[in-house]
């Protein structure tokens, strides 16, 4: 079966093409033609390289419409699109390029100095650059280009994209994405989410990344919805755009950021239909100020780079589930259909309803391995083809899937185990704290025990020593962190992730400094 994942998305478009598929945050509008016929003369252009089947285009450049036809022309031409957060210094793309050996690297003309010197030493091909102005060569030499263009069919097990994990431990991995992964993923999302030709989706986040690019975007391709377009997160840009917009995509960050305004109320949300949050943990007390604020319920899901989207509470009732409707606040909600998930113990069983496991999934969803690393791929897959997510959660008898933290976090203290989750949320319960964040570091006696970093609420001033007095009140003393930091802020990536490596290396870095933080 032949297959292409720009055709696919294109059945989405509404037979006029004229009309505005993206409304810039700087006033340009793009219609659906302009994205059909940019994204054909930059497919042509890299057709007229005659590269090998299979071939990598790297892209690290700023957010623009231009960078998303180029995702669209590499899909068109058959190529397989890579991604890559334009915060990389060189030591980082030299890692990319070498492992993945792009035969065309798109870099900003910012850049193209160093970068272009660095990708040709690795055998690259063609480097070019684009800005988010329309600058830079690339448009120049696509503009040379017909404006038609034909997809290249490929087989639906063919990779559309590769998308290097954010790589907290160890090496970053290449999850290697099918034009059948994402097509499923798609439909999947355009079908439960109930996304249509009315819908306008207001996309703020960067495109490097399978929220913004393949779980935002795909849906309002595919659904023939608008974009109003954020080059980047600007709480009161956005606010401003949320009064058009029907769906609105974020991390939690952004919904926190966005409650810090007073402007924010029913008002400012008028046409809204649904808001999604994803990417990280929403703490319970931000679901809940959204739901008084606003008078809408956020509606969290969960997914990864490797599986697209696996699970989400439900956007209508869900009648796989009894019909429920309720998105639970804490809750990832249920396995999207086509995603077989289950929660499983040590054997790779399903674990007892209720008990903490190992998150392992199957579908047309999840990715075909790990780029280059057979037997890293091999390792993260059952016996019984699961793959093992790294993410640790429990499932209700309703059916709600919760996460409690990825595995390598999990802390084994005198060999129990504690799981961040519970003692963060706490934390969090407790009089002053904004959020927290706890980690594992060795101990002498215990093997390991729990450090805690805590955000202090405007205006609070927090004694780490009360908290820790505090919560010995409410668990077992194993789980009680030993030590308790207070913050002004917690080192997170750009989806708003806490990088809990950073802050084990901070308590490291601490020990050997003698200081007590405290
Ligand atoms: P990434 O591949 O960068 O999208 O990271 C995927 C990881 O983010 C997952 O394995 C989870 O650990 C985490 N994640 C994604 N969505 C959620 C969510 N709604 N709640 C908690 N963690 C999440």
């Amino acid at each position: 079966m032949n297959a292409n994942l720009y055709l696919a998305l294109r059945q989405g478009f509404p037979a006029d093409l004229d009309q505005i598929a993206i409304q810039t945050d700087q006033g340009l509008r793009y219609s659906w033609r302009d994205l059909e016929r940019g994204s054909a003369m930059l497919a042509n252009w890299l057709e007229s390289l005659h590269l090998p089947k299979g071939s990598r285009i790297a892209v690290q450049v700023d957010k623009s419409v231009e960078a998303l036809m180029l995702f669209l022309a590499s899909l068109r031409a058959g190529h397989v699109f890579l991604p890559l957060n334009p915060a990389y210094q060189s030591a980082e793309l030299a890692y990319f390029v070498k492992d993945a050996e792009p035969a065309v690297v798109v870099c900003t003309p910012a850049n193209f100095g160093w970068v272009s010197k660095l990708a040709f030493q690795m055998g690259t091909r063609y480097v070019l650059s684009l800005d988010d102005q329309r600058g830079g060569s690339l448009l120049a030499r696509a503009a040379h280009h017909s404006d038609q263009h034909t997809p290249v069919m490929r087989e639906p097990q063919d990779l559309a994209a590769i998308l290097y994990t954010s790589g907290t431990t160890g090496r970053s991995k290449g999850a290697m994405l099918s034009h059948a992964n994402l097509h499923s993923s798609a439909e999947c999302l355009h079908n439960y989410w109930g996304f249509g030709s009315q819908d306008v989706l207001l996309h703020a986040l960067p495109i490097f990344h399978v929220h913004g690019l393949f779980v935002a975007i795909h849906a309002a391709l595919r659904s023939g919805a608008t974009m109003l377009w954020h080059a980047k997160f600007e709480p009161l840009r956005v606010l401003a755009d949320l009064a058009g917009a029907t769906v609105f995509m974020g991390v939690p960050t952004f919904y926190t950021r966005l409650l810090a305004l007073p402007e924010l109320n029913p008002q400012a949300c008028a046409k809204m239909r649904l808001f999604i949050s994803g990417s990280a943990p929403m703490l319970i007390d931000t679901f809940q100020q959204w739901q008084q604020r606003t008078g809408h319920t956020v509606l969290e899901r969960y997914g990864m780079s490797e599986t697209l989207m696996l699970t989400s509470n439900p956007y209508a009732a869900d009648q796989r589930f009894a019909g429920q409707t309720e998105r639970v606040g804490g809750s990832v909600g249920f396995p999207l259909p086509g995603v077989s998930l289950r929660i499983a113990d040590a054997q790779h069983q399903e674990a007892a309803l209720g008990e903490v496991g190992s998150i392992q999934v199957k579908g047309a969803n999840v990715f075909a391995g790990y780029w280059r690393m057979p037997d890293k791929t091999a390792q993260e897959f059952t016996p019984d083809g699961f793959f093992i997510t790294g993410d640790m959660g429990t499932r209700d008898a309703q059916g709600y899937v919760r996460i409690v933290g990825r595995s390598k976090d999990l802390i084994i203290s005198g060999g129990l185990n504690v799981y961040p989750v519970e003692i963060e949320e706490a934390l969090n319960q407790l009089p002053g704290v904004l959020e927290s964040a706890v980690v594992g570091v060795p101990h002498p006696d215990f093997g390991e025990v729990g450090c805690a970093f805590v955000l202090a609420q405007s205006g609070a001033v927090l004694d780490s020593s009360a908290l820790l007095l505090a919560l010995k009140d409410q668990l077992a003393n194993f789980k009680v962190p030993k030590q308790c930091f207070v913050l002004s802020e917690l080192p997170r990536n750009a989806m708003g992730k806490v990088q809990k490596n950073l802050l084990r290396e901070m308590v490291k870095q601490l020990e050997q400094l003698g200081s007590d933080p405290n």
